[in-house]
Parts: C-alpha cells; structure tokens; sequence
C-alpha cells in the first residue's frame, strides 16, 4: 500500500488556510516529497508527519512556489539528526538551484545525492524497494517542468502446484515469492517465474502541476489509481489566462483524467484568487465524475485490489 498526502493545495503564494502544493507519499517506510514551497514544514507538522523519513525529494520545477521552503526543511531535518543520505531529483540545474538555497543551510550531517532529469522521460527505483518505481516525464510550463508517476509493481499469486511439480524444496519458497533467484550447491537454477502466476494489477499514483495540458500527461497517467492535477482556475472564462501563464482550468485537468481513465482526480495548485473551488465542481464533473477538488491536508491510502 502508498499512503498519500496532499499537504497543500495553493499555487503562486500561501494563503491562511491554503498553503502551497506539495506532496508526501510514504511506502515501506520510506518517505518521498514532490515540492517543497514556502510553508511545507507547517503543512506537515499539521498533519504530523515527521521530515525525518524523507529519502527523496522531487522539484517539479524551480518556480518559488515549488522550492523556497527547501532550506528550512533541511535545517530541521539535520536538526533531526538524521544522517542517511537524501536523494533530490528534479530538472536540470537542480544542484545549482539547491546549492544557492543551501547558502543559509550550509552545515548539515547527511549527504545530499542530486539526479538531474534530462530528456523526455526518466524512471528510478526506490532505493531498497526494486518494485516501486519513480517515473519523471516532461510537462509543458514556461520553465522546464516535469510530472510524475509512482507505480508499485504486484507480482503474480505463487503456484504451490507448480512449485511442486518442479520438485522445488518448501524451504526456496519464501525467497522465489520475494522475486529472488535461487542457485543450489549442484549448479541448479530456481527463478521466480517457474512459481508465480501473471502479475497482477498494481498501484499508480500521478501528479502534474504548472503545466498546459499534454500528451505525455495522459500516457503517464493513464490508468492511475490517483491523479493529482493542478487545476489553476474555475472560471471558464480564464481559459485564455490559463494558456497565457501556461496553467490549466478545473475543465482541462478533467478532460486529462477523463482521457487517461483515471480512477479519480484531485484538483491542487488554485489561483489566490479562486476563494471556493467546490463552487466550479458541478460542471467540471460533467467532464469527469470523479473529480474531487482538494483541501490541504487531503490523504488516502492506495491499495491492491482484493
Ligand atoms: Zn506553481
Ligand atoms: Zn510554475
């Protein structure tokens, strides 16, 4: 299971009950933050999560609403004394970006890695966790900005009868059930694929923000068991704001989900001046129906099916 928060839902800047967008996701105990604006520290300690366990953060891009909460979090995660290196990973020049930021973070006691994204599309694994894969695909914003997707793999139901007709000992199960290949002493070869079944259905979590909509954000997100969009304005009549600033209306991100069949869709990233984005809800659900427009704090864990 991924466990999800959304610890803010503002864009350009925060407002009292709306802080900027920024997502944690936890899985197998380790934390992943997508963005971390001016008040993401506040956000998480209102939904108490601690910044200790966060082993990766992801920048969409380095607008000031995406990063300048950075080097607070990292002052208070060293605070922490947290020393396990810290894995940041988002558009070229991130090391650049999070040097200058570090400037007023400079002594801390881990390592930070850095993985710059170039090209369209890059995928990582989860350190530790090879069936959780952290993908990263290109956007279009004015700046260079990416999506992202975490999926977490499933694989098949293991086959006693198979295990048994291949005269594989009780005791090599669990190891080909964990995906492991298992040598004997006698040179045979045991894989996991002569005990388990199909991979079944997994988990898909994608998040876009700042960006007009794109091809690359329906093939990435297709299928998701949660997209995460931002939804800039409400007011159809801002279309044209919306493609001057290279942002999306509430109507545009549900067509997206709508084209990628989506399971459900939460709007992020509002406009300060978008007081209640329920109020825009009804039309945008003629688009598509499962769109829920998101407040601070939203949370929910994604599970298998069945
Ligand atoms: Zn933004
Ligand atoms: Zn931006």
């Amino acid at each position: 299971m991924i466990d999800v928060c959304l610890l803010g839902t503002g864009g350009m800047m925060p407002l009292p009950n709306r802080l900027l967008t920024s997502l944690f996701v936890k899985y197998n105990g380790r934390g992943i933050l997508i963005d971390s604006g001016e008040a993401t520290q506040i956000a998480m300690k209102k939904k108490g999560i601690s910044s200790k366990p966060i082993d990766v953060i992801c920048f969409t891009h380095y607008h000031a609403d995406h990063i300048s909460g950075l080097p607070g979090l990292l002052l208070t995660m060293g605070n922490a004394e947290r020393t396990e290196p810290l894995l940041m990973i988002g558009p070229k020049g991130l090391e650049r970006v999070v040097n200058s930021l570090r400037v007023i973070a400079p002594e801390l006691p881990f390592e930070i890695k850095f993985k710059e994204l170039t090209g369209d599309e890059v995928s990582f694994e989860l350190e530790g966790n090879p069936e959780f894969t952290i993908k990263a695909f290109k956007v279009n914003h004015n700046v260079i900005c990416y999506g992202y997707t975490m999926s977490l793999r499933r694989q098949g139901k293991f086959n006693v009868e198979a295990a048994t007709e291949a005269g594989i000992d009780r005791k090599y199960w669990n190891a080909l059930q964990k995906g492991d290949t298992v040598t004997l002493d006698d040179g045979t070869i045991y894989t996991p694929d002569m005990v388990l079944g199909e991979e079944r259905k997994g988990i898909k979590l994608t998040y876009t923000t700042d960006t007009r909509p794109t091809d690359s954000i329906v093939n990435n997100a297709k299928d998701s068991d949660l997209f995460i969009c931002e939804g800039m304005y409400g007011e159809k009549d801002k279309i044209a704001k919306a493609r001057e600033h290279k942002h999306m209306t509430f109507y545009e991100a549900a067509d997206l989900a709508r084209k990628a069949g989506v399971k459900e869709l939460w709007l992020t990233h509002y406009s300060p001046s978008l007081v209640n984005p329920k109020e825009f809800l009804p039309e945008t659900k003629k688009i598509f129906d499962k769109t829920v427009a998101a407040k601070d704090g939203r949370s929910v864990t994604l599970r298998f099916e069945d």
